[in-house]
């Protein structure tokens, strides 16, 4: 594809995930609208795209500002199976991918400035070294980040697994991390995953910048920390977000959101794990009988009970993850809830005035698109970084409440989720929380407003861009 020289031209690479390809669209979205850039979009997939990856590619499409190619999947039979951890898989796509990504950029003429991946594209930032572009990493959010960028660290000076510590992991000028709420591939230090764990802090170290989303005023202390504490290394940090999908037209408005329409306001508590979590059977009553308990109005995204559960019998084939409620449950709540099994227009029902709580696993797209709505969480992690992110979102900023138990560790209780459920639809706590995210919703719109700390972080890139291909044209 030709490009016009006055035009900054960059790269993104998305690695597989929708947690990934939200944001990183956004990134791209951002990129143009604000700030004039041509952007080639890589998608990355592991096998086919799935429900939701389709649906943000096909909308990325038809908006038609970035140049989408969907690169073909590489082949990683006999390297990883469908079992091996998400970390390490997506780190062998990414490194897989390098021979296809060089080919595809050496077609781009004249050649971009920069090459933006996300947290597994590390790999791929070697192929921007050889065709000398600016190299940057994207990642979701602050404190994992920092906890990162320090791993290299920690590795050298701490003996034995981190999980065996007497004390909290200490992060120079951040929050500590207490030793159950560290990301997964630091849990044991044996599996190959914590290795490339420790890849992407090494690879990220080396960028031109690293990119975050999130916004000043939420992540000050973090922030200020990475850039000026020695040991989270030189790469620049740059606070970009938050970026989130934008709520689509209202032509494309579902039943979800019709029966949205006939709840009073802040009236519904949503439910949904994101594009991967999953619940034990025995949770997936709990949570039912809890929200029964409390009264309250729900909707809930309703996928099959995790493949791990031993109590579940997955020869049927025919599973319908409607079958794990309580039975009766339906018609007995059918005045209050819905509860669904397809993928949902989630930014579209947080957005929505009835939307009044968010039960979330925190993943950071989800958390910020809460945040984005103004709306409350009940804190529920399940794997990678969440369980930092709702660390940082009940204690550190106050916008969510959390089990007592972690639910990674054991079966939440039904009267527990009933007291959390009622604490944040009605209580006077829930209303102060509910306060507070609308501030931070209002701090996090005005970051990216021209002007705003966001807006000018990537004012700052865009400048490095322009300059690296002014220079490019010159020799
Ligand atoms: N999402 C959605 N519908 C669903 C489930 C998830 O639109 O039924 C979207 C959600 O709005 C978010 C993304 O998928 O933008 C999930 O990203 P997140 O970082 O929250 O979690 P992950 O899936 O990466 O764990």
């Amino acid at each position: 594809m030709e490009t016009s020289k006055s035009t900054p031209h960059a790269v993104i690479v998305s690695s597989p995930g929708v947690g990934h390809l939200v944001c990183d669209l956004e990134l791209g979205n951002r990129l143009v609208t604000d700030h004039s850039f041509q952007v080639t979009f890589f998608v990355v997939l592991e096998y086919q795209a799935t429900a939701g990856e389709s649906q943000l590619i096909q909308s990325a499409e038809a908006q038609k500002l970035l140049h989408i190619v969907v690169l073909p999947p590489v082949d990683l039979s006999g390297q990883v199976e469908p079992s091996t951890p998400i970390f390490t898989r997506l780190a062998s796509v990414m490194r897989e991918i390098g021979p296809t990504l060089r080919s595809a950029i050496s077609a781009l003429k004249p050649t971009p400035s920069a090459l933006v991946v996300d947290v597994f594209g590390t790999p791929a930032l070697e192929v921007a070294e050889e065709f000398h572009m600016l190299k940057y990493v994207f990642v979701t959010s602050a404190w994992p980040l920092a906890l990162m960028l320090y791993a290299p660290i920690l590795d050298k000076e701490v003996e034995g697994e981190y999980v065996d510590q007497k004390e909290p992991m200490r992060l120079p000028g951040c929050m500590s991390v207490r030793l159950e709420d560290l990301v997964d591939p630091m849990m044991n230090r044996t599996k190959p995953e914590y290795n490339s764990f420790l890849q992407v802090g090494s690879g990220m170290r080396k960028s031109n910048g690293v990119l975050v989303n999130t916004w000043e005023d939420l992540d000050a202390a973090t922030l200020t920390a990475m850039r000026e504490e020695e040991s989270y290394g030189s790469a620049p940090v740059y606070a970009v977000g938050p970026l989130i999908r934008v709520a689509g037209p209202p032509a494309s408005r579902s039943q979800l959101l019709g029966w949205l329409d006939e709840q009073p306001v802040e009236s519904v508590l949503y439910i949904s794990f994101g594009s991967l979590g999953v619940l034990s059977a025995q949770q997936i009553t709990e949570l039912a009988w809890g929200l029964e308990l409390s009264g309250q109005k729900f909707m809930w995204v309703l996928r099959l009970p995790s493949k791990k559960d031993a109590s579940v019998d997955r020869s049927r084939g025919d599973d319908n993850a409607l079958d794990y409620l309580p039975d009766g449950f339906l018609e007995r709540t059918h005045s209050l809830g819905l509860v669904v099994t397809q993928w949902a227009p989630q930014s579209e029902i947080l957005g929505h005035r009835s939307t009044g709580g968010f039960l979330s696993h925190c993943g950071w797209n989800s958390s910020l698109e809460s945040i984005l709505s103004g709306v409350p969480m009940i804190a529920w992690p399940l794997y990678a970084e969440q369980k930092m992110n709702a660390m940082k979102l009940a204690e550190g900023v106050g916008v969510a409440v959390r089990p007592k138990i972690a639910p990674t560790k054991g079966v939440v209780g039904r009267e527990e989720i009933e007291i959390m459920v009622r604490k944040v639809m009605e209580e006077p706590e829930g209303k102060a929380m509910r306060a507070r995210v609308k501030e931070l919703k209002i701090s996090g719109e005005k970051a990216l407003t021209p002007g705003g700390s966001s807006f000018n972080a990537v004012s700052q890139l865009a400048k490095q861009m322009h300059e690296r291909e002014a220079s490019a044209v010159s020799h």
